[in-house]
């Protein structure tokens, strides 16, 4: 069924069973299945659900460090590598994880089959390794279901047009699931090695608080600034398709499920903050272009030659010209498409006095629905970061976030000291 044709029926499924899932897909991530005990484990959650009649679809991702294993192997080649044979190799993790997990159902008394993502088939586009998933077939499944069949899905992988085998991207088994719950009508847990959506990475702040809730918008932002958690192409893909997501702890006890973090729509959340939450992405470049052209048809040239090198642009900050002639042009890009982007600028002869590219930047965000309706949000940030000494290189806002880059080394001191002026430890 196409994912949007699911829609309706999802909804009338979920009021049909008032307030209990009838059906429902499980995701569990790398450090989740790293081993056989922890795949074990995974396989209790999933009997507790099927115990209780649920129709369970399961998505799993690669055993924790096998994915990158995968991709290290690719770049050993030592030669340009095809994107289509990247996809063939580091679509492999997942497909033992699947069988592995299988086993050990069949072994508890649980039928579960394994599937990979060309048998269901799981349809995206033809971009290879960073590939959008387009429709799911969900008959198989569902035909599977009639006999009480757990089906155990890969993430990450599907099947372009060209019948070959494609991926999402890093972290795209979270996708993955979304889009098997939007087209099975299904609400979506995401089983991971913390236990909710914190206010920051729990990594790193030791203060940040857990979320009960937040909303889809807030967590689109703090995704795509860099909280890992989820990955962005999934709550979008919730939020279009309204899908109920929750957020969970893979090793809490089978027998005594938490609640996780439910991300849901803004009105379901009683007491909005102003800032619900602050991201940090240590994956930024930087690059500066110093005397380009002030005039017409600049900008569109450098960033027309950037968008056919599909690079990314993120933060932009284009200077006051002094002279009328020339200007000062900044912008940040992922760290991974630094030397393309570069590439793209110098290929395009796009005139410039100097381009300065520069690592070692950090993108630090604070994310809330409330900035909406508050005032002095951005100048609590600014008033922080500079009581710390922090020097900010860029500032981007959108109406419920506001970014800023800085020195690297700085972020830990950043983010636990807004973490603080913010008060979201006790909020
Ligand atoms: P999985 O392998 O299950 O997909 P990930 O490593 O991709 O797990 O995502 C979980 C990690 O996300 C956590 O271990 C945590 O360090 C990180 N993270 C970053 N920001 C947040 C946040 N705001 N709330 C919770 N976890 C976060
Ligand atoms: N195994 C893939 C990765 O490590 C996909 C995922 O785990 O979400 O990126
Ligand atoms: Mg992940």
């Amino acid at each position: 069924m196409a994912l949007s044709g699911a829609i309706a029926k999802r909804n009338a499924e979920i009021k049909r069973a008032a307030g209990k899932v009838a059906r429902l897909v499980m995701k569990f991530g790398g450090t989740s299945v790293a081993d056989i005990d922890r795949i074990r484990h995974v396989a209790r959650h999933i009997k507790r659900e099927w115990d209780a009649g649920h129709d369970v679809a399961v998505v799993v991702s690669a055993m924790s460090g096998e994915t990158n294993r995968l991709v290290a192997l690719t770049a050993e080649c030592g030669v340009t590598v095809d994107n289509a044979e990247y996809d063939v190799v580091v679509a492999a993790g997942e497909q033992v994880t699947t069988g592995l997990l299988a086993i050990i159902l069949q072994g508890m008394g649980v039928p579960a089959r394994s599937w990979a993502g060309w048998q269901i088939p799981i349809l995206t586009s033809e971009d290879h390794a960073r590939a959008r998933i387009a429709e799911i077939d969900t008959a198989p499944l569902e035909k599977g279901w009639k006999a009480r069949e757990v089906a155990i899905v890969p993430g990450f992988q599907g099947i372009g047009p060209d019948g070959r085998v494609t991926t999402l991207g890093r972290g795209g088994s979270d996708t993955s699931a979304v889009g098997l719950a939007a087209a099975l009508g299904a609400e979506c847990d995401i089983y991971t090695d913390v236990d909710g959506v914190y206010t920051t990475d729990p990594r790193l702040v030791s203060e940040a608080r857990k979320l009960d809730k937040i909303s889809y918008e807030e967590m689109l932002e703090l995704a795509s600034q860099g909280a890992k958690v989820l990955q962005t192409r999934s709550v979008e893909m919730a939020m279009v398709h309204g899908v109920p997501l929750r957020v969970l702890l893979s090793f809490a006890d089978p027998l005594k499920p938490e609640p996780g973090t439910l991300v849901c729509k803004e009105d379901e959340i009683v007491e909005k903050q102003v800032v619900s939450g602050i991201a940090y992405s240590r994956d930024e470049a930087k690059i500066t272009l110093l005397g380009v052209a002030d005039e017409p048809g600049v900008a569109s040239r450098i960033f027309g030659a950037l968008a056919d090198a599909s690079v990314n642009v993120d933060m932009i900050v284009q200077n006051i010209s002094e002279d009328g002639r020339v200007t000062d042009l900044t912008f940040t890009v992922g760290k991974a498409d630094l030397e393309r982007a570069v590439a793209a600028v110098e290929s395009n002869k796009i005139k410039c006095r100097e381009l300065l590219s520069q690592t070692g930047v950090a993108k630090v965000s604070v994310v809330g629905i409330g900035m909406r309706s508050h005032a002095g949000v951005a100048q609590k940030m600014f008033e922080t970061l500079a009581k710390k000494d922090i020097n900010i290189q860029v500032i981007s806002t959108s109406e419920i976030k506001i970014s800023v880059l800085i020195n690297s080394d700085q972020t830990q001191e950043a983010v636990q000291a807004l973490h603080e002026a913010y008060e979201l430890e006790t909020a």
